[in-house]
């Protein structure tokens, strides 16, 4: 379920406005296609590449699974990104070039750091057939690790939160003192947010810039309407933020200290400079050890150059 970036999605290097203070500035995202499946994806946009260190945040769904219907996206490489996979309705097998073979179900995290390189692919389960609906999202990985071994984490149980009118699950980072237990190589933040009428007051770090995908329901911030769909950039410099909503709602908050660098994202992978990203690619087309084998009946996906080699 991982979708590939285009120039449709943002510039290979364009850089981020500076973040403001506290703001609410709505970005549409766009659909796009991802296997047989449609998704919406809010991140990368134009106006807002970056969010702390989440590069990429793809909605899939809901979606019914059947035979002709099916979410499997094989064999493809990755670099220099942490893909979290988060689902919330179905189950997806999730296959890697580490040997790794994990399912994956609502309420768990998957979390694949890719470093120098890895391979995976993203499957149905042999028999499932159901609603699906879930995230990917990407992290962009500091100079520190981005080019380290790759590595693969699966969290049955995250800490989960109780407050007025939410439910909050911590995918990544810390929120009020509560930590997820997943591997995280910068100082950022991801919590999926239950929402009931008539909302919450969830606490945030000022240092931090935020965001808020809402996957479904609709969650007035700021005086402003989000949907699914959108993402509602929150700026930076709240110590707390008042999410409404007249009925149940669904979202993501992600958040981070402002990537202090500028990534390069093309296709599957995020580097920092053009060399980087076709160097990977014609690794990746000439079968190069660096992006090894995975155990996955699905064909591997094959990618032309970049726009800067044509
Ligand atoms: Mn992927």
């Amino acid at each position: 379920m991982s979708g590939p970036v285009s120039t449709d999605d943002a510039a290979p290097e364009a850089a981020n406005d500076p973040p403001a203070g506290p703001e609410v500035e709505l970005i549409p995202g766009r659909e796009a296609q991802v296997g047989s499946l449609t998704v919406r994806r809010v991140l990368p946009r134009r106006p807002r590449r970056t969010v702390g260190a989440w590069c990429f945040l793809d909605h899939m769904g809901p979606v019914e699974v059947s035979g002709a219907n099916s979410p499997d996206i094989g064999p493809h490489p990755h670099m220099g990104l942490q893909t979290v996979t988060w689902l919330l309705a179905g189950e997806l097998v999730h296959r890697d070039s580490l040997g790794s073979e994990q399912p994956i179900r609502p309420g768990q995290l998957n979390l694949m750091t890719a470093g120098h390189g890895v391979v995976h692919a993203e499957e149905n389960t042999g028999g499932y057939r159901g609603p699906l609906q879930g995230a990917q999202l990407w992290v962009a990985q500091p100079g520190a690790t981005r080019d380290g071994p790759p590595a693969f984490e699966h969290h049955g149980e995250l800490p989960r939160l109780e407050f007025s009118g939410a439910e909050v699950t911590i995918l990544v980072g810390d929120l009020a003192g509560t930590a997820s237990p997943a591997r995280r190589d910068t100082d950022h933040l991801g919590v999926d947010l239950v929402l009931r009428s008539p909302g919450a007051t969830i606490p945030l770090r000022a240092e931090y810039e935020h965001a808020l995908a809402v996957l479904e329901g609709v969650v007035t911030v700021g005086g402003q309407l989000a949907r699914p769909g959108m993402l509602a950039y929150l700026g930076s410099g709240r110590e707390e933020c008042r999410l409404e909503t007249t009925g149940p709602a669904r979202a993501l908050l992600i958040g981070g200290v402002p990537l202090g660098e500028q990534i390069l994202m093309w296709w599957n992978f995020v580097a920092r400079t053009r060399e980087e990203v076709s160097t990977a690619r014609q690794q990746w087309m000439d079968g190069d050890e660096r992006f090894g084998p995975v155990d996955s009946d699905l064909a591997r996906i094959p990618v032309g150059p970049p726009p800067w080699e044509v």
